[in-house]
């Protein structure tokens, strides 16, 4: 599995590229035309665009993605489905500007997985906490946590739908769950073990 992360030109937000054999998979995808790029000189099957949460610094890419790969699945909460077609819901409008995404094609509402192949699936665990609509994605020994948790960061929670009860619990519940070697990749800035991460 090879992991690539590339930072949005839009506030700095992570996408990440993961190519397994010969498929590919993107969390949260960028609209940048570098990051298209990257995806195309693959040259393999873009199978998922799996979503962390629906503020509009991760979600940006999915309509450009959606019309090169008609086959594509996006996949993401329930909330995060009704946040991606509403600039409010979304926080577009506040940035000055009214996204409309295109519909999600996997909803997930509980603890869920998808299987890549014989030896490998995605696990995905909705999260509250940073907002509404989010969601941990597990790939092997990786974590990909979206704004939940940043390194060295109190998480922020006073965006519409933010609680910091809710962060507690997901602390909590990576803690309970995973291993402390577990590689976090986070929404945005370096990845980290899940041995340092702290509740602030
Ligand atoms: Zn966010």
């Amino acid at each position: 599995m090879l992991i690539t992360c590339f930072q949005n030109i839009f506030l700095k937000a992570n996408s990440y590229l993961i190519e397994i054999d010969d498929q590919l998979i993107v969390i949260d995808p960028s609209e940048d035309t570098l990051f298209i790029q990257m995806i195309l000189q693959k040259k393999k099957l873009l199978r998922y665009i799996i979503l962390t949460h629906e503020h509009i610094d991760h979600i940006m890419g999915i309509n450009r993605l959606k019309k090169m790969f008609e086959k594509v699945s996006i996949v993401a909460t329930d909330y995060t489905s009704t946040a991606i077609p509403n600039p409010k819901k979304n926080l577009s409008v506040f940035h000055g500007f009214e996204f409309v995404g295109v519909n999600v094609d996997k909803i997930i509402l509980t603890s869920d997985l998808i299987k890549i192949n014989d030896y490998l699936s995605i696990n995905l665990f909705p999260c509250k906490g940073h907002s509404r609509g989010g969601m941990f994605i597990k790939i092997g020994d990786y974590l990909f946590c979206g704004d939940e948790f940043i390194f060295e960061m109190k998480t922020v929670t006073k965006l519409p739908g933010g609680n910091s009860n809710e962060v507690i619990k997901s602390f909590d519940f990576l803690k309970a769950n995973f291993h402390n070697e577990t590689i976090i990749y986070p929404g945005h800035g370096e990845k980290f073990l899940l041995r340092e991460l702290k509740i602030w």
